[in-house]
């Protein structure tokens, strides 16, 4: 255990797959940029981070800058990602970049912020909460889910982020929404994608882990498998809250995350006494 990152478990997380360096405009990517993130890494204990900036600022994203990255801290790996967004107007040209640059991506993360209204995220806090109001939160839910599963099945991603981002605000579903989420994670199962325990959920109105303790079991029964992530859209925000995420995921006996190289995805363990895997044969 690191100073940095406490726990009362003997976990250790150490990969952050969920990061945004240029934040919320195009920055393009340069040393000045991106090593004040490795820096972070380091500090917290991390030996793995993921770049995962919005599709909508691919502009800013150099596959060299990245590689000059790497040659100067050989110590840590680091990915290339991007986060692919359901932005009905943006996306398109995201998701062309992506199948362009696909073989120089170590991953894609899919994202659901967009509901019915193509001019603001639902996930603005506070104003995105106006697109609740006065509406039926089941069905608020339920649509969600359809569009989470739309994304899953784009073929260009491999793992979903924030995978229950609707309850951000605190609205709830009044129904039993477990249909719905168990039928989400087997799609995801199927596509063989993964989820994220995403810390971000601990810093927003809703004040929960994404996802909830029942997705996560329910994620566990399917054999789903699991990311840590911070979505830090700041180098100070990186792994944050990871000793309390260690606590959870020692709760619920989750030992192992994934990582990914290329979109190949490897288990690794985040607690002692987990056998390595077995050596390819
Ligand atoms: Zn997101
Ligand atoms: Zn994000």
């Amino acid at each position: 255990m690191t100073a940095e990152q406490p726990s009362t478990t003997n976990y250790q997380l150490f990969s952050d797959y969920h990061t945004h360096p240029q934040g919320h405009r195009v920055q393009p990517y340069t040393q000045a940029l991106l090593q004040p993130w490795v820096d972070s890494a380091r500090k917290m204990a991390l030996s793995e981070i993921v770049f995962t900036d919005h599709d909508r600022y691919h502009a800013g994203i150099s596959f060299d800058a990245i590689d000059r990255l790497r040659e100067g801290n050989l110590d840590l790996r680091i990915r290339a990602g991007i986060e692919l967004d359901n932005d009905p107007i943006r996306s398109a040209a995201g998701r062309k970049w992506i199948e362009q640059h696909w073989n120089k991506l170590d991953f894609v993360l899919g994202s659901v912020h967009f509901l019915d209204r193509a001019d603001q995220m639902f996930d603005t806090v506070p104003a995105g909460a106006e697109q609740f109001e006065g509406k039926d939160i089941d069905a608020i839910y339920a649509d969600y889910f359809r569009r989470v599963r739309e994304i899953a099945a784009s073929g260009l991603v491999d793992c979903l982020a924030h995978v229950d981002l609707i309850k951000i605000h605190g609205h709830r579903p009044s129904a039993e929404i477990d249909a719905i989420v168990s039928e989400t994670l087997d799609f995801i199962r199927s596509r063989d994608l993964a989820i994220e325990l995403s810390t971000a959920g601990w810093r927003k109105p809703v004040n929960e882990l994404y996802p909830s303790d029942r997705i996560i079991e329910l994620a566990m029964e399917k054999g789903v498998a699991f990311t840590t992530a911070s979505d830090a859209h700041s180098h100070v925000q990186l792994a944050e809250n990871f000793a309390r995420l260690a606590e959870k995921m020692s709760i619920f006996g989750i030992r192992e995350v994934c990582v990914f190289e290329k979109h190949r995805r490897e288990l690794r363990a985040v607690s002692p006494g987990v056998a390595e895997a077995p050596p390819f044969l």
